[in-house]
């Protein structure tokens, strides 16, 4: 015992730098747990102040404490990334796909005189469609439909039955719109009036409409590059501040992950034809993403203050 003690000294100055092997590490804390001499003789070199707990076991029960939570964080750090991995994968495999306007994509069908039933082919595995009136002329109103397909529907879903909806009218003639997402030209595919004869019309002539992408989660990638940027700066000035300096990577990591979670979603593009899809995934993302982040984060300064 005694000749494991004085090796044990011999070690300890490397052995609180953390420039020991795993297994010389475990052999000195090893040593630690069963020596009170050896525990003291580490303590005072770690920390030069006074320990203020008389209770000698006390630094011992904070190392052991201090090593449990690191272990806890690491666990939980890992099952947050794993989900985030999960969730952008899956985001990725189910972003909608735009289909342009073919024949058939979408046939129109009467719906007694409350409006029309619309027929998807089997190209299709999801839709959206919207209904505006005109903001010039309020005599009449818009339909605008999209249609789209996934990976994930591509590769795992099997439709028996071709999707339909039933689009309300207005009391007033619609204009119903396929909108290829694509920056080409919506196709006007008919007019409906509720009061005409021949309630759908096909051969209609409108202005010619491009739906051009939304610019927005632009705006927002600049608003998150430029609160990293300012807390990068104040990064720099605090940094000799321990407590702020903590408090102020906490903060700039959201930031981050944000920036990080928009090029997952979006690549080095911001416009977006599906903009409140993409915004919540990516604020689904970047939570999840920062989550992670505060865990490493804590996880790097827990093990700073082992050897404190
Ligand atoms: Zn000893």
């Amino acid at each position: 015992m005694k000749n494991e003690c004085s090796i044990v000294r011999d070690l300890l100055p490397l052995y609180s730098e953390d420039m020991v092997s795993t297994d010389t590490a475990a052999f000195i804390e090893g040593h630690l747990k069963n020596c009170e001499a050896c525990m003291n003789e580490y303590e005072r070199t770690k920390d030069p102040k006074p320990i203020q707990n008389s209770d000698d076991a006390a630094p011992l029960k904070n190392l052991s404490r201090k090593m449990k939570i690191k272990k806890i964080n690491i666990i939980a750090m890992t099952t947050v990334f794993v989900v985030f991995f999960a969730v952008s994968v899956f985001v990725k495999l189910s972003a909608p796909s735009y289909l342009p306007y073919s024949e058939g994509i979408v046939t129109l069908e009467k719906y007694g005189d409350k409006g029309i039933i619309l027929n998807f082919d089997e190209s299709v595995t999801d839709f959206d469609y919207r209904v505006y009136d005109d903001p010039d002329d309020s005599s009449i109103c818009y339909c605008d439909i999209e249609a789209w397909t996934t990976i994930w529907d591509r590769w795992f879903s099997k439709r028996n039955e071709n999707l339909s909806a039933v689009v309300t009218g207005r009391s007033k003639p619609m204009f119903i719109s396929y909108v290829p997402n694509d920056e080409s030209e919506n196709i006007c595919i008919a007019k409906y009036d509720p009061y005409a004869e021949n309630q759908i019309e096909t051969d209609v002539d409108t202005e010619h409409v491009i739906t051009l992408p939304r610019l927005t989660l632009g705006y927002y990638l600049i608003f998150a590059v430029s609160a990293l940027a300012i807390m990068i700066i104040v990064w720099f000035v605090t940094r000799k501040k321990k407590q702020i300096r903590i408090w102020v990577e906490r903060l700039g990591l959201y930031p981050a992950a944000y920036i990080i979670s928009h090029f997952i979603i979006s690549g080095i593009c911001w416009a977006t034809n599906s903009l409140t899809r993409d915004f919540f995934s990516i604020i689904l993302l970047s939570v999840l993403l920062y989550g992670g982040l505060l865990l490493a984060h804590n996880i790097w300064y827990l093990k700073q203050s082992y050897t404190r």
